[in-house]
C-alpha cells in the first residue's frame, strides 16, 4: 500500500480554507491589491499613500528610543526618507549598507523628521516591475501570501470556467457585466490602469459577473431544496370543526389577537396539505407563540397522531410542559391520552415511563430539550415537531428531529418558532425554502417598556428602585454577564451580586440561578419566583429565552455592554408581560479606560430607542453584519461571499428570477452552476 503522504501546513491551511478544489482557488478573491508596477519618487509621493521607491541607503543605525530598532536613511535624488525596522536580522541590517539601493514598499508617512516608512518591504533595485496589481489574498498565519499567490493562479489555470448563464442570460443584466473567465483573470491580475476604487468597492463589471453568479448558485440550490422537500409526503392534518382545536380555543382564558388567529390559520392549512410543513413562526417575546403551538398541536392529536416540541433549555421546557399540561391535559384525559416529558436530567425510572408512553402512543404530545431528538425515543406516530427559539439549534439538530417519523417514507410537519425574527433581505435570500409566519401585534393590555442606561457608579438609586417595585408588590430581574473565557469568574459575579442584594433588602427572598446548578435546585427556584414569594431573582444568562413570570416589572441588566443586542432586548422581554408598567435598566460600566466600545455604544443606543423586535433585528444586522447574524457554523449556511444582500438587490431579484426558468428548461447548466459554487456544501441547506 502506498503511504499515505502527511499534508504540510501550507497544505492543511489550504483546506481548512475549503480551497480544494481548482475552481474554488479560483473562486478565492483577493481582498485588495498592491501596485508595484510603478516607481514613484518622493517628491511625488503623498501622506498616507501606499508607495514604491528606489533609493540609495545614506545611513544605518541601531537607535535605542523609544525601543531598539533600525533606522536606515535612504535618499532618491528627489528627497530622502527614513525606514524603521522594529524587529530585524543581523543579516538585514548587513543587506541596507550605506552606498547600497533598493527598492523599498510600504506606507508612507509625514513624520516630525520628514517621510517616514514602518517596517517596508525591500526589494531589489533594478528588478522587474510586474505589469498587473499584486492580489492580496484572504489568508491565515499558516498559508503564507506568496504560497497561496502560486496556488490561486494554477487553479485559475486549470479550473473549468465555462460559461454556466444560459444562453443569452448575461444580457438581461443591466449594466452588463463581463463573462467568468474574463472576470477572474481580471480580479486577480487587475491591470495598473483600473480605478482601484472601483475595485475596491466592488462596482465594477468584472465584480458584478461574480455577484450574478454567486446568488444564482444561491437561488438556485434554496429552489432545488425546496422541490425535494414537495416531493416529501406528510400525514394530511385536516382542522375538523367540532375538534379538538375548537374545544381549546374555548376554554383558553383569553382570546386570540388578530395575529395570532391568522398564524394559526396558515399553519392550519400547512397541515392539512400532504408536503411537509417548514414554517417559521416569528413574533416579538411576549406575542404569545406558545399557544399557537398548542393549537397545532391540537390539530394533530385530533386526527390520532402524535407532536413533539423541544426547547433548548430545561427551565423552559418546564414551563412549556406546565403550561401545555394545564391547556391540553383537560382534553387529552377523556381520550385516554397525555403530554409527556423528556429531559437529560431526569430520573432513570421516571423517563422509562415517559419512553414508554410516546412509543406506544399515549403521549399525545411531548415536550422536552434535546433529549427528545435521543436515539432510545420511539416515536409511534409523529406527525408534528415543534422547535422552540429554533436559532439555538443546530442543523442536525432539526434533521434528527425529523428523523423521528417511523415512517420513513413520510416527514413530520416542521413549525419552528423564533424571537429573532429574521429581517426581510435575509429571509428572501437565504431561507426561500422556509415560509414564515408572522406575530405583528402584542397582546393587549400590555404596557411598553421603559429602558434606561445607567452607568454602574449610579447603584445605591438602582437599589432605591428595586425597593419601590418591590413596594407595590412587583418582582425584579437581576442579570449578569456571562463572561465566555470563564465560567467560574461569571458565577463569583452573580453570587456576589447575589449577597450584596440580599444585605441592601434585609427581608426580600433574593434567590440566585445560575447555569451549573442542580436542575431540581433551578427548577425550585424557578418556582418560588413564579409563585410571587421570591422578590429578585438574580441570574446568569439561563433565563434568557421564553421564561415567563407576567408579574416581573424589572428588569436590570449588569454588564450590559458585553451582551449581543437580540440578548438584550430577549431578556428585555422577560418584563412587559403583564398589565403593570415595567422597565428595563441597563447599567455598564467603563473600561479601565473610561470608555465604552462603539459597537456596544450603538447596541445600548439601539435597546434605548426601540422596543420593536424587527426593528432590533435590523440594527443588529447592520452592527454584526449577516455572517455572525446567522452564526454560520449553526446555520450551515454558506454565507455569501462577494454579494451584499441590500446593496445588490436588483442583482438578488435577477437570480431569484431566473433560478426556476433555468432548473426547468437548462438543468444540466444548473447542476454544474451549483456544483461550482456549493461544492458539496449545498447540502446543508435542506435543513
Ligand atoms: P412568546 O411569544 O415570547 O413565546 P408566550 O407564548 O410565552 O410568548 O406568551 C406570553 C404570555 O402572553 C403568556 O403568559 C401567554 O399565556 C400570554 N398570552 C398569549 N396570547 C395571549 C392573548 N391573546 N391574550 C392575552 N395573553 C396572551
Ligand atoms: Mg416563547
Amino acid at each position: 500500500m502506498p503511504e499515505k503522504q502527511a499534508l504540510s501546513a501550507p497544505q492543511k491551511a489550504l483546506h481548512k480554507l475549503g480551497l480544494t478544489r481548482d475552481i474554488d482557488l479560483a473562486l478565492h478573491l483577493p481582498l485588495r491589491w498592491e501596485d508595484e508596477t510603478r516607481v514613484l519618487r518622493l517628491a511625488d509621493a503623498r501622506e498616507g499613500e501606499s508607495v514604491q521607491i528606489e533609493a540609495e541607503v545614506t545611513a544605518c543605525e541601531i537607535a535605542y528610543r523609544p525601543r531598539r530598532q533600525l533606522v536606515v536613511t535612504v535618499e532618491d535624488g528627489s528627497g530622502s526618507c527614513q525606514m524603521r525596522f522594529f524587529s530585524f536580522y543581523p543579516s538585514q541590517q548587513k543587506a541596507l549598507a550605506v552606498g547600497t539601493r533598493h527598492r523599498f514598499r510600504g506606507e508612507l508617512r509625514g513624520g516630525f523628521l520628514g517621510w517616514q516608512m514602518v517596517h517596508p518591504v525591500v526589494k531589489p533595485a533594478g528588478a522587474a516591475l510586474p505589469t498587473a496589481l499584486t492580489p492580496v489574498y484572504p489568508t491565515v498565519a499558516t498559508l503564507p501570501q506568496a504560497y497561496l499567490r502560486k496556488a490561486v493562479l494554477s487553479g485559475l489555470a486549470r479550473a473549468d470556467l465555462s460559461d454556466t448563464f444560459p444562453p443569452g442570460v448575461s444580457e438581461t443584466l443591466q449594466p452588463q457585466v463581463w463573462g467568468l473567465r474574463e472576470a477572474l483573470a481580471f480580479l486577480h491580475h487587475p491591470t495598473p490602469d483600473v480605478a482601484l476604487a472601483a475595485l475596491e468597492d466592488r462596482s465594477h463589471p468584472a465584480w458584478q459577473r461574480l455577484k450574478a453568479e454567486e446568488l444564482l448558485a444561491q437561488q438556485l440550490s434554496q429552489l432545488e431544496s425546496k422541490r425535494e422537500r414537495d416531493a416529501l409526503r406528510s400525514p394530511a392534518l385536516a382542522t375538523r370543526r367540532g375538534g379538538l382545536q375548537e374545544t381549546l380555543l374555548a376554554q383558553l382564558p383569553f382570546a386570540l389577537t388578530g395575529a395570532q388567529r391568522r398564524v394559526v390559520e396558515e399553519i392550519a392549512r400547512d397541515l392539512a396539505r400532504e408536503v411537509p410543513m417548514h414554517r417559521l413562526l416569528q413574533g416579538d417575546v411576549g406575542s404569545g407563540k406558545t399557544v399557537v403551538a398548542a393549537l397545532a398541536a391540537a390539530v394533530a392529536i385530533d386526527a390520532g397522531w402524535q407532536c413533539a416540541l423541544m426547547a433548548p433549555t430545561e427551565i423552559l421546557a418546564e414551563q412549556h410542559f406546565r403550561k401545555l399540561i394545564g391547556w391540553l391535559e383537560p382534553l387529552l384525559a377523556p381520550l385516554g391520552r397525555r403530554v409527556a416529558w423528556l429531559t437529560g436530567s431526569q430520573k432513570k425510572k421516571e423517563r422509562g415511563e415517559m419512553l414508554a408512553l410516546v412509543e406506544s402512543g399515549e403521549a399525545a404530545l411531548v415536550v422536552g430539550t434535546h433529549a427528545v431528538i435521543q436515539d432510545q425515543v420511539q416515536f409511534k406516530a409523529l406527525a408534528l415537531a415543534v422547535i422552540d427559539e429554533q436559532h439555538r439549534f443546530g442543523v442536525a439538530q432539526r434533521l434528527a428531529l425529523r428523523a423521528k417519523m417511523k415512517d420513513t417514507a413520510q416527514e413530520p410537519h416542521l413549525l419552528m418558532m423564533s424571537a429573532t425574527p429574521i429581517p426581510r433581505t435575509l429571509a428572501m435570500s437565504y431561507y426561500a425554502d422556509l415560509d414564515v409566519s408572522t406575530i405583528d401585534e402584542l397582546p393587549p393590555g400590555r404596557t411598553p417598556i421603559v429602558t434606561r442606561l445607567v452607568a454602574d457608579s449610579r447603584r445605591e438609586q438602582l437599589i432605591e428602585r428595586i425597593r419601590s417595585q418591590l413596594a407595590e408588590g412587583r418582582q425584579v430581574y437581576w442579570v449578569c454577564p456571562l463572561i465566555e473565557e470563564s465560567e467560574a469568574l461569571d458565577l463569583s459575579n452573580a453570587t456576589q451580586t447575589h449577597q450584596d442584594l440580599s444585605e441592601a433588602l434585609p427581608g426580600v427572598m433574593v434567590g440566585l440561578l445560575h447555569s451549573r446548578m442542580p436542575p431540581a435546585e433551578k427548577k425550585a427556584v424557578m418556582a418560588l419566583f413564579s409563585g410571587g414569594q421570591m422578590g429578585v431573582l438574580v441570574s446568569t444568562t439561563v433565563i434568557e429565552v421564553g421564561v415567563d413570570v407576567p408579574n416581573a416589572s424589572l428588569m436590570v441588566i449588569e454588564h450590559a455592554e458585553r451582551f449581543g443586542l437580540s440578548q438584550l432586548h430577549q431578556l428585555r422581554g422577560r418584563v412587559g408581560r403583564g398589565a403593570a408598567a415595567s422597565a428595563c435598566v441597563l447599567v455598564f460600566s467603563p473600561n479601565e479606560n473610561g470608555r465604552v466600545s462603539e459597537t456596544a455604544k450603538a447596541r445600548l443606543k439601539a435597546m434605548a430607542e426601540t422596543n420593536d423586535g424587527f426593528e432590533i433585528a435590523r440594527r443588529d444586522l447592520e452592527i454584526r453584519g449577516p455572517g455572525e447574524f446567522l452564526g454560520a457554523r449553526q446555520s450551515g449556511a454558506p454565507l455569501l461571499r462577494f454579494a451584499d444582500l441590500e446593496a445588490d438587490a436588483d442583482l438578488l431579484a435577477w437570480a431569484r428570477a431566473l433560478a426556476p426558468l433555468m432548473l426547468d428548461r437548462h438543468p444540466a447548466l444548473a447542476r454544474r452552476h451549483v456544483e461550482r459554487w456549493l461544492g458539496g456544501k449545498s447540502e446543508f441547506l435542506k435543513a
